[in-house]
């Protein structure tokens, strides 16, 4: 937009690329955010904040702010089982069940030939040393039920062979195809959860 500061233009640009964000989106939220002088001082301090507090978890990699996040540091839940998942916000929706005491591995994205996301861009290796390093009884793959959810459980299955002591299962069936983990209503999840089916 020519009529516009270039900062401003600029700001519209990055919250462009965010997801699920067009262009006609971003100038709005961009412009709201402009007509809130005191919010806009917030959002940027606390975005600054976290750019610099933020971090990843060394055992899981969900965001924390400390070596490891609080669940993994919580001695109540149970550190055998884990819950494979793709994105941060998995974890949200999971949490809000109630339903599961369990730790968790983020992968940080799911395999996407289109997109060219390979399973070295993931945090695969580091599920593997995982599984090496303690006595994991279970994983539970949670993955999106998408192409690219389902490339990654068919990947993941068939490398996690290699451990038979390890029991790994998947999130039952009741959400429907094409959902995200994210979108997917609380009772959904927990049932899809409880009735997991060992793969
Ligand atoms: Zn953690």
């Amino acid at each position: 937009m020519k009529h516009l500061p270039d900062y401003i233009q600029r700001i519209i640009d990055d919250f462009d690329k965010l997801p699920g964000i067009g262009p006609k989106t971003a100038s709005r939220l961009v412009f709201s955010l402009l007509n809130r002088k005191d919010d806009v001082q917030r959002f940027s301090e606390n975005l600054a904040e976290a750019y610099q507090k933020v971090n990843y978890c060394e055992q899981c990699y969900n965001l924390t702010d400390k070596k490891f996040c609080s669940i993994c540091s919580d001695p109540q839940r149970d550190q055998t089982v884990v819950c494979v998942v793709g994105h941060n916000q998995d974890v949200d929706s999971i949490e809000k069940t109630n339903q599961y005491n369990g730790l968790y591995h983020l992968l940080n994205g799911l395999l996407s030939p289109l997109e060219g996301v390979t399973p070295d861009d993931l945090k695969i290796n580091e599920l593997l040393k995982r599984i090496e390093k303690k006595e994991l009884k279970e994983i539970i793959l949670a993955l999106d039920q998408s192409l690219e959810g389902e490339a990654t459980a068919i990947y993941l299955t068939k490398i996690l062979k290699k451990y038979p002591s390890v029991i790994v299962s998947q999130l039952a069936r009741g959400i429907p195809m094409g959902a995200n983990i994210e979108y997917t209503d609380e009772v959904t999840l927990s049932s899809a959860l409880k009735n997991r089916n060992k793969l």
